[in-house]
């Protein structure tokens, strides 16, 4: 995504950004975009010096932690960058700052990069495909939102501890007798 600079003579002005799913040009690692992009950005002149901030949002599908099922998700982040041309006035400083974006020759600003990094800051630790997400059977595996097992019931059935507790002492009673 990117702002044209070429020919803006307002000191302050605001730019909207989009792009479509299939424009999108960058990937984040355990994402799936379901939605185009959009930034709404405002932007500031000092001398050569640009002040771009604003958000940006995304909605997405991650998997779910809980059953690995698709979990939706809204990305959605901050943005606040400054931009200027190599060389120009102040650029010296403030080089290899990280908010910092090279202005190509072409008087245009490449966007996607602080874009993905305001989405990147916003995914959630946990995503779940719902709050009450049952998730797997820690023993057979199943997705326990589908199917019902009974892997933990018959874990917590009192009547195998009492099934086991008489095998222990029928065994017990055989090393007597024998
Ligand atoms: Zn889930
Ligand atoms: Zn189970």
């Amino acid at each position: 995504m990117k702002i044209e600079l070429k020919g803006i003579t307002e000191s302050f002005w605001e730019v909207h950004l989009s792009a479509s799913r299939s424009e999108i040009s960058f990937k984040i690692e355990g994402v799936t975009f379901t939605d185009g992009i959009s930034a709404d950005l405002n932007m500031s002149r000092a001398d050569e010096m640009y002040i771009i901030s604003g958000s940006c949002g995304v909605n997405a599908k991650m998997d779910c932690v809980r059953c690995l099922e698709p979990a939706k998700v809204t990305l959605s982040g901050n943005i606040s960058v400054l931009a200027g041309q190599r060389g120009a006035g102040g650029m010296s400083q403030l080089e290899g700052e990280e908010d910092l974006i090279i202005i190509g020759d072409n008087e245009v600003l490449e966007m996607d990069d602080p874009i993905r990094q305001a989405l990147i800051s916003s995914i959630p630790m946990k995503p779940l495909c719902d709050e009450s997400c049952l998730g797997l059977c820690q023993h057979c595996g199943v997705n326990r939102n589908q199917f019902h097992c009974d892997c933990e019931s018959r874990r917590d059935d009192p009547r195998w501890e009492a099934l086991n507790d008489l095998k222990s002492r029928v065994a017990g009673a055989d090393e007597v007798s024998g």
